[in-house]
């Protein structure tokens, strides 16, 4: 059977619909690797770990950083890191400030463009939103609750229309820089990797992204065709860097894209549980054998 560790996906603890159990239980099914790597949040890991353990499912550290970088928004990866540093802690709680604002600066715009949604709104929508401190709130709860209002057809539209980086809507805050982001990975001994890099948009960007002190390229990704995957790939192995992939499951958020559908080679698994096991040796983890 072909190793499978998919190194991407979002929970409830974000903008995914699955809670954090029940990713755990869909992954065991299929795969022997797992990360859950919210937005801005490592939430997940207060109740996973036992639960993978017990399922035989190996199970790294991660995180899906937002950042900026000339002015773009770039996704950082982060893995195997310690779970208990307060580096991350500290970039998660500024996060979680930088999101207060800039959702409520999005709600402003959207009312301007007569497209009002209320906080009520939101939560009817996203009924976990209630419970405010265990979520990270992402332009995805907004497209919801823009679909349950009649404003737009799906979450995309509401993305094309009002949400999307170029969109009259779109508000990111105050930015955090992605080569702070690789720092306070790297502070708490993970691995940073460059998120989906095909979209982003701005080339310069991505020039100079070439030049950071990332550890990998997330070179496999969702449903691209070998073909896309292959520039990547061959970056990665030039650099000496890891190549991950994972799928960017969201549930229902992007029901085109299944928990599983790219993965992360057991010979690159390998090189991040082993930091992760060295750097979490106060939790019962499973073993890789
Ligand atoms: P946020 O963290 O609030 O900036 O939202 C980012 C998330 O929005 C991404 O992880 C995707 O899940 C989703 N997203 C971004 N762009 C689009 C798009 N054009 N269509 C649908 N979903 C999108
Ligand atoms: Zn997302
Ligand atoms: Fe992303
Ligand atoms: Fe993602």
């Amino acid at each position: 059977m072909t190793f499978r560790a998919d190194l991407h996906c979002h929970t409830t603890c974000s903008d995914g619909s699955k809670s954090p159990q029940e990713i755990i239980e869909l992954a065991a099914l299929t795969l022997q690797g797992l990360s859950i790597t919210d937005h801005d949040s490592i939430k997940a890991y207060d109740s996973v770990l036992p639960l993978a353990k017990s399922a035989g499912l190996l199970l790294i550290s991660g995180i899906e950083f937002s950042s900026m970088h000339l002015g773009t928004s770039i996704h950082v990866l982060g893995y195997a890191f310690d779970l208990q540093s307060e580096f991350i802690h500290n970039l998660c709680q500024r996060h979680v400030q930088r999101r207060k604002e800039r959702n409520l600066g999005i709600l402003e715009l959207l009312t301007k463009k007569n497209v009002p949604i209320s906080e009520d709104d939101l939560i009817a929508a996203n009924p976990l939103l209630k419970d405010k401190e265990q979520h990270t709130i992402g332009r995805p709860h907004i497209a919801k609750a823009m679909m349950m209002k009649g404003y737009v057809e799906t979450i995309q539209e509401a993305f094309q229309r009002y949400l999307a980086e170029n969109a009259c809507c779109y508000v990111s805050g105050t930015p955090i820089s992605t080569q702070e982001t690789i720092d306070t990975i790297h502070e708490a001994n993970g691995f940073a990797v460059i998120a989906h890099p095909h979209l982003i948009g701005n080339a310069r960007a991505v020039k100079q992204l070439l030049e950071m002190n990332f550890d990998g390229i997330e070179s496999y990704y969702a449903k691209l065709s070998f073909n896309q995957e292959r520039k990547w790939i061959d970056i990665a192995c030039k650099k000496g860097w890891l190549i991950t992939g994972g799928s960017d499951f969201h549930g229902d958020f992007k029901p085109q894209i299944p928990l599983g559908c790219s993965w992360t080679t057991e010979e690159t698994f390998r090189k991040l549980y082993e930091r992760f096991q060295s750097n979490n040796q106060q939790f019962p983890l499973e073993n890789f054998v």
